[in-house]
Formats: structure tokens, sequence, C-alpha cells
């Protein structure tokens, strides 16, 4: 098909594009090839068996030779395969997929920081320690909370150790207590969290403005009840108003308020979760606070909490000696323990708090009210073609649904999918649950006025498609090396990992891909 025939008007953002074709690295491999040539050996020999015993190797399995400029292109290749955030909007709801500037990642390389070994004394890590120390500082600040431990590697992993320090404040008074509260808008981590740490899982129904019902809450917390787990804005993009009064609500039956803070790119520097009455609460690095994200990059999921919870925090927490110096304090009787080994994702410290001190406290402001503007001039562009289905105001994203286009046979997904001609990233898809057919769109602040109009012209092109052509939205993408793949197939039995072909030449074929 030629490129205008695959459109039904004519995109401005994208054109064909050669990519090359590019096989496993081990398909390429040829025995002998190598990347590096050493000088000879010009030391005594060692014998590793007298030195290692069993624990050396002898086989390393079948691995791919190459030489360095074809393992340089293989990645190349494969990079040029992928859509990135330095490529374009990635308007992945829940995501906050923000651009990652380029002084994180020039900070977090310095020697000093990047070679800090994890047991180097305390005296020669007064700067890294320095950084954790201010890191926490500024994110205790933006909470409003008391207390924070950077250990957790992730949002989900903040939300277990978060419950975790619930759970043993609770026990702590002789009765942990039965079960957690979850409005059914939550993210699919929080039941589990609470599942992971003992408790039974009850969920309570969002109301019309896609909020808490707090005379229903009132009705079902109790002296059983731990806490609730609230998002807050929700999963739909909505702020909730009675905030203040679901905290009331718990605290009148000593149940605590979890508050996820996954969506705080909505709230920083215009109102703080410790003033409205939330106890706990866990950060996602990788989203709010840039760091790069996607692609199974290292995460980072710091809790915060109010003084009630500190002694709870896992071990160890950083402490000013009586020398002035800071050190890690192991000394925790009342601790969870520990949550992850040495002290989190450094990394990830080092470029949240790159860009925290690059905004300032005027830049994380802008930063917020630009998120919010973003998701409302997408709401306000898109609200004639696609359908709204909460009215109350969106904070940083903003949730349409497919209701008028599946009169046309045509869902999300599908729609979804052919952004992906359009030269743009899917947003989220059918979620949150309590929307059937859900477009969850996150533009973030990083957008300008130009993508975004991009953006809205590619989404406002697909739905005259859908009218005019609906069958050419439904076999989407067209224009992508893979086009639409058996998604059934792909999730139960994926092939995850290189099978060496019944070989002409004896190789070693480890345990053979799983099928399940
Ligand atoms: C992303 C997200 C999580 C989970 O965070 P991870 O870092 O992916 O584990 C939890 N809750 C909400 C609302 C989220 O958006």
């Amino acid at each position: 098909m030629a490129t205008t025939e695959k459109f039904v008007g004519t995109p401005r953002k994208v054109t064909a594009h050669l990519t090359q074709n590019e096989n496993l690295s081990f398909e390429k491999s040829a025995p002998g090839k190598k990347g590096y040539k050493l000088a000879p050996l010009d030391v005594p020999e060692v014998d590793a068996a007298a030195l290692l015993g069993g624990a050396v190797r002898d086989e390393i399995g079948v691995m791919p030779e190459l030489s360095e400029i074809e393992i340089i292109r293989h990645f190349t290749r494969l990079s040029t395969w992928n859509y990135a955030i330095d490529l374009g909007m990635y308007p992945l709801g829940s995501c906050t997929m923000k651009y990652n500037p380029r002084v994180n990642e020039l900070v977090s390389r310095l020697e000093g920081i990047a070679e800090a070994h994890p047991y180097q004394p305390a005296h020669l890590s007064q700067g890294v320690l320095g950084i954790v120390k201010l890191l926490q500082d500024c994110l205790i600040e933006i909470c409003g909370m008391d207390a924070i431990t950077l250990q957790p590697a992730a949002g989900a992993h903040g939300e277990f150790t978060g419950i975790l320090l619930a759970r043993a404040y609770h026990a702590s008074k002789g009765n942990a207590r039965k079960h957690v509260l979850i409005p059914d808008s939550a993210h699919g981590t929080n039941p589990a969290t609470a599942a992971s740490c003992g408790y039974d899982v009850i969920n309570i129904k969002s109301n019309a403005q896609g909020g808490v019902d707090v005379a229903a809450l009132a009705q079902m917390v109790n002296e059983d009840t731990a806490a609730l787990m609230l998002t807050n804005p929700s999963t739909i993009g909505v702020f909730e108003n009675e905030i203040h009064r679901i905290a009331d609500v718990l605290h009148d039956k000593g149940a605590l308020l979890y508050m996820d803070g996954a969506n705080m790119n909505a709230l920083v520097g215009k109102t703080r979760p410790g003033d409205f009455g939330v106890d706990v609460m866990h950060l996602n690095l990788h989203k709010t606070f840039s760091t790069p994200h996607g692609g199974g990059g290292p995460g980072s999921g710091p809790v915060a909490c109010k003084k009630i919870l500190e002694p709870f925090l896992p071990t160890p927490v950083v402490a000013q000696g009586a020398d002035g110096l800071l050190h890690w304090n192991y000394d925790r009787p009342d601790s969870v323990g520990r949550v992850r080994m040495l002290y989190g994702n450094f990394g990830m410290f080092v470029r949240a708090l790159a860009y925290i001190l690059a905004n300032g406290p005027d830049g994380l402001r802008q930063t917020t009210e630009d998120a919010v503007l973003n998701a409302n001039y997408i709401r306000a562009k898109l609200q004639d073609l696609y359908e709204l289905p909460y009215n109350t105001p969106s904070m940083h994203e903003v949730v349409f649904s497919d209701k008028r286009q599946t009169k046309n046979g045509v869902k999300t997904g599908d729609i979804a999918k052919r952004l992906i001609d359009y030269g743009f990233h899917p947003y989220t898809t059918s979620f949150p649950l309590i929307v059937p057919g859900a477009l969850m769109i996150e533009p973030t602040e990083s957008e300008s006025r130009e993508e975004l109009d991009l953006f809205v012209d590619a989404m406002r092109q697909i739905a005259r498609e859908v009218d005019e052509n609906p069958e050419l939205v439904t076999s989407a993408p067209h224009s992508t090396r893979i086009s639409r793949l058996d998604e059934t197939t792909a999730a139960r039995k994926p092939v995850l990992r290189w099978k060496a072909p019944p070989a002409p030449t004896p190789v070693d074929v480890d345990t053979p891909a799983k099928e399940w």
C-alpha cells in the first residue's frame, strides 16, 4: 500500500522510513569471532581449579561470537525498531512517561558518584550520603511527611513496604487487623500488595464522579480495617475532593490512610498528602521525577510516612552521628527489616535530585501546572469525538471511552494500534477497569503545543477513519515491521529465549523454552 492509501487524511508526523532487518545475535555468530584483542599474558598462569575449586565452570553454554562492529550495528539497528520518549510523545496513561533531562545523566555518571562503593567507609562517603539525605529532605518536604525510606525498587515494592509499615504499627498495638479497603478504580498492584502482606482485600465502589463515596466508606471501616489504599488523583485522573474527610473516617477507627503516590505529577508543589491526612505513601521517582522508565530499567519507589510509622522503616536509615558525619544506622529494633540489598537504586536518587534541584520549587510547581494543562488541552480538543465517561475536571490525565467507535466495530485497542501508524506510542488501553473500553491519555508536561496538536490531529483523523473505513483501523498497524500480533498466543505461549536449532555442529542445548 502506498502511504497515501493508508490514511484518510494526510499524516503530518510520519513518512515511510527504512529499517533494516536483523537476525538474532546467536544466528549471526561465527566461531572464533571476537570484539576484543588482549595483549599476551605477561604474568604467571594460575590454576583456576586450585583457586576456585568447584566454582569453576568449564562450559559456558552457547554464546554468540561477533566482532565489535557487528554487535554495535546489531543493537543500533534494533534500537531503530523502537519507539522512545526521545522520538515523540508517549501518552501511556498512569505511567507518566516524561522526558529525562540530559543533565540527570551527566550528573549520575560523574566518577565520584558512579564509582562510589557501597561498602566504602562513612568518612569517605559523605558526598553520596549527602545526596541521599538531601533527596530525602526534598521528598519529605514535597509530600508533607515526617520520615522516608529510599530502599524500595519500584512503586509496587513501595506499596509492599508501606503496608508492611502499617502492619507493624498495628501489630505494635497488639492487633495487626484483618483487611485493607481498596477502591475499584485502583491499580492492580494495590490489591496484590494488600494480599501479599496477609490482608483480605475489600473493594469500594466509586461514585458517579469517580471518587470514594464517603458515607459508604464510613459504613465499611471498623476495628479490623488496617488501612485504605487510595490513589490520588485517582486512576481516572480525578482529585479526591473529600480526602480530608476520608482521612478522618479512617483515623476515627484507628485505621491508616495509604496513598498510592504514582500520580504525584498532578500534585507536586500544589498540595501535600501529609497535609490532607495521609499517613504513608509511596512515590515513583521513575514517573514523577523523570529518571529513565520503561524498557525494564531500574526504578525507585520511596516510602514517606508520618512520625508514628517512623520506628518501623526498613533498616538501615541515614543518620547524623555525634561527630557530625552522616552514616547508616542499623540499630533499629522495631524495623520491618530490609526490603532491598544495600540502600536502593542509588543512580535513580541522583537523577531525581538533579531534576528537583534543576527545577527548584517554582519549576516543580510549573511542571505540575503544565502537566494538568496539557491533559486538559487534549480533553478539550477531543471530547466532541470521543466519549468522556466522567465529567469531573481532569488532573494530569484524561480518560475517554470507545463507546462511540464500538458502533462501527472499533475498540480502544484498535485505535491505539492505529495511533502507531501516525507516529505515536499508544495510550493505555482498557484501564482503569471501571471505564469499559478506556482510552487513558497522559501527555505529561514534556510536550509542546506543537506535539500535542500532532497527537490531536492523529486522534481526530482516526475518529474520521472509524466512520469512513473502520477496517483500516481494525487491521492497524500498517506501517510497522510486524503488523497485528496474535496477542493471546503471545501471552499464553511466549517464546522467551533462543533455542539452538538441531545442530549440524554439536552444541549444548540448554533446557528448551518453556511452553505454557
Ligand atoms: C505505576 C503505578 C504503580 C506501580 O508502580 P511500579 O513502579 O510500576 O511498580 C502503582 N500504582 C499506580 C497508580 C501506578 O500508576
